[in-house]
């Protein structure tokens, strides 16, 4: 799926992790460790649900990129680490398995391709549609969205206690 649906659940994994903290404002391993295999669970689930590609490649991972770094940028200094650790969790098989297909084509250089290492990457397995017919695939990004606004809603005093006011 594209990377901007793995960074909207990401930031709802975020509302929901980011409440365990202690009064020292301290994040305890467990909660890093839990938090990145959410991230990595949710990115599965996303793959394997039939999905088109709305946003050509390109411009998905840029904007995905500049939303990561925003979103590092915009939450406290306390959480810093605990949205990189989530925001990384989404990406991480993306990263593992497509990061070179992805950089030798927009940089045009040559780097090595292996063999896809998580199974919703697999042809076999994976949601991905490549005809023209996505009507399934808009059903399942809006649902993706609405889930992930219903749960960051419900956190909403959370995140917002996370992230700068000024
Ligand atoms: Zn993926």
């Amino acid at each position: 799926m594209n990377v901007i649906f793995h960074i909207a659940t990401g930031v709802t994994i975020f509302s929901v992790v980011s409440k365990r903290e202690t009064k020292e404002n301290q994040i305890s391993l467990p909660v890093y460790f839990f938090s990145f295999v959410l991230g990595v669970i949710s990115h599965g689930t996303l793959d394997y649900i039939p999905h088109c590609y709305p946003l050509n490649s390109k411009v998905d991972v840029i904007l995905g990129l500049f939303m990561m770094l925003f979103l590092i940028y915009a939450v406290k200094m306390h959480s810093k680490l605990l949205i990189f650790v989530v925001l990384l969790g989404c990406i991480f098989p993306d990263i593992i398995d497509l990061s070179p297909g992805i950089l030798n084509s927009i940089f045009n250089i040559n780097l090595p391709v292996f063999d896809n290492i998580f199974p919703w990457h697999f042809h076999e397995y994976s949601g991905s549609i490549y005809i023209d017919e996505c009507s399934v695939s808009n059903i399942n990004h809006l649902l993706t969205l609405i889930f992930c606004t219903i749960i960051i809603y419900l956190n909403r005093m959370n995140i917002l206690k996370n992230f700068k006011t000024k």
